[in-house]
């Protein structure tokens, strides 16, 4: 079992390396972002409260979050590990994580890091906005108040499992194969 947080700023192409790595190692994707805009396609009561935070670029409070991730990973107990990406965004989640796994007797293995620079986050989202559709890809204020959310809430994360010695900082400037080269090597050191 390996359990890897994808870790980094919106736009640093989490999405895109974790659909790589699941392929690959076989793993299940879990994307809270994905899981709210399902649950906001459905029109559910988590949806909706949902909607008025990510609209804003703010993050969704960390109860609503955890259930729903909690609730994700009980759905899916037979699997060899798991791919989480978007989550943990907060301490507290990380937290709630552990000791989620810590319950099954599992862990975090690897917290993969991608850095990319702020000026090539913009772009990449905005040129997102043009195909994906989502609203807050589309807005360059909103894109703006995520990016400083990441800042303020979301970067201790790296720093909280880098404690722990498992962050890993990745190059995520080049191209889509090179970035993955630069996981998968991290994932098949030992
Ligand atoms: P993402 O698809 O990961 O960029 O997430 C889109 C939006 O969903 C974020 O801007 C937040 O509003 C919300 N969201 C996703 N994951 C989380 C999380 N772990 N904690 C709080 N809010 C989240």
């Amino acid at each position: 079992m390996v359990n890897i947080i994808l870790f980094g700023p919106p736009g640093s192409g989490k999405g895109t390396q974790a659909a790589k790595l699941v392929e690959k190692y076989d793993l299940l994707h879990i994307s809270t972002g994905d899981l709210f805009r399902a649950n906001i396609g459905g029109e559910t009561e988590l949806g909706m409260k949902a909607k008025a935070f990510m609209d804003k670029g703010e993050l969704v409070p960390d109860s609503l979050t955890i259930e729903m991730l909690k609730a994700k990973v009980d759905e899916n107990p037979n699997v060899k590990g798991y791919i989480f990406d978007g989550f943990p965004r907060t301490i507290p989640q990380a937290e709630a994580l552990d000791a989620m796994l810590s319950d099954k007797g599992q862990e975090v293995n690897y917290l993969l890091a991608l850095d990319v620079v702020e000026g090539e986050i913009i772009k990449r989202l905005l040129k997102r906005g043009e195909v994906s559709g989502r609203s807050d890809d589309q807005n360059e204020d909103v894109i703006k108040n995520r990016i400083g959310v990441y800042i303020k809430n979301t970067r201790a994360v790296a720093e909280y499992y880098n404690q722990l010695d498992k962050t890993n900082f990745i190059d995520g400037m080049g191209t889509i194969e090179e970035i993955f080269d630069r996981l998968c090597k991290v994932l098949d050191s030992e």
